[in-house]
């Protein structure tokens, strides 16, 4: 982190800011310059509040040079993280996969979907059993019945399930049917007790941006989840919300690539929720299996029109095998070839 101060700056004033930021531990190296004063701070610089810095009268600005993040960075871990998802599912590093299923469990329909998502070549299946509504009064999930079916599901396909986990009271039921992977939604991306929670266990989180978080947020996220322990993250670009009001979100496709430049951790793509319409859904998902996600997540339902919940942007069963028929085709397109 470096400090530029005014260049006016009284000596004593300088000297009391080195005590200052010395006694937090770290140490200084200052530099004067024609036009300015900097500071540079050596040492654990999460000690020093930036904002606070900059507020103060001689600081005319603050830098940073290293990221916040640092398990999730790539310059302390250069090769891809590969998540083992279980049931022989690995994400990351070369190996991408479709995770499918219904918005939420429902009932004895998870099954037959599963079948079909299965058959089309989706290698997770998901679904919600406890969801996060807008509304109290939706539909709110089937909770520890749905958690069950999809078990059942799992077990059947030989398939990892992913479902999403929103307060940590109900994690040891999720722990209790052995979830696969636990999804950690938008609305909880920056639920710290949560997320910490999670970072617990060694269970493999699907970790989704927030709805208006960048993409810093997100590895912050991330960050709090693998500082308590758990390395198995694989986040997610869900969309963001932006002043465009024709989909439901923005599909920040950038965060792809961005996210693959600045950390070692999987970069799977929501689809579905990015775009909110069905017919988005197939283009958008091959537009993300080219940008190099490594993974996708789509919502896919057998009778869209009566479903629970987001039927506006589920894919039939028969959408789902000619978009999994393009997005083979894209998958080959963009491999290199491994000899
Ligand atoms: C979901 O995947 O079911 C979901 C609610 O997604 P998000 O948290 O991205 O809105
Ligand atoms: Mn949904």
């Amino acid at each position: 982190m470096i400090a530029i101060l005014k260049k006016d700056a009284p000596d004593q004033a300088v000297s009391h800011l080195r005590s200052w930021i010395e006694g937090k531990g770290l140490t200084t190296h200052l530099s004067r310059g024609e036009n300015e004063i900097v500071i540079g701070l050596v040492g654990d610089t999460t000690k020093i509040d930036p904002f606070l810095l900059e507020s103060m009268d001689i600081v005319e600005r603050v830098q940073r040079v290293s990221e916040p993040f640092k398990k999730a960075n790539r310059k302390f871990h250069p090769a891809d993280t590969v998540v083992d998802c279980g049931h022989g599912v690995k994400i990351g590093g070369g190996h991408f996969q479709v995770i499918a299923g219904p918005c939420s469990v429902e009932g004895e329909n998870l099954i037959r979907i599963a079948r079909r998502v299965k058959a089309a070549g989706a290698t997770m299946l998901r679904g919600g059993a406890y969801k996060p509504r807008t509304s109290p009064y939706a539909y709110q999930g089937m909770g520890e019945r749905g958690l069950d079916l999809l078990r059942e599901a799992g077990d059947e396909l030989g398939m990892p399930i992913v479902t999403e986990l929103m307060d940590p009271r109900d994690l040891p039921r999720f722990l209790d049917r052995k979830i696969d992977v636990l999804q950690i939604g938008a609305r909880n991306a920056q639920n710290f007790p949560l997320l910490k929670e999670v970072g617990r266990t060694s269970v493999p989180v699907l970790l989704k941006r927030g709805m208006s978080g960048t993409v810093d947020e997100l590895l912050m996220a991330a960050e709090y989840i693998m500082s308590e322990g758990n390395p198995n993250v694989i986040l997610c670009e869900r969309g963001i919300r932006t002043y465009e009001t024709r989909t439901r979100n923005t599909f920040d496709l950038n965060a792809v690539p961005v996210i693959h430049h600045l950390s070692h951790l999987p970069v799977v793509t929501d689809p579905s929720h990015a775009t909110g319409y069905t017919r988005y859904v197939g283009p958008m998902a091959l537009a993300a299996t080219a940008a190099g996600a490594d993974g996708l997540e789509i919502e896919v339902h057998d009778d869209p029109s009566h479903a629970w919940s987001d039927g506006a942007q589920a894919l039939t069963p028969d959408m789902f095998d000619d978009v999994m028929d393009r997005i083979r085709q894209i998958r080959a397109a963009i491999t290199a070839p491994v000899d």
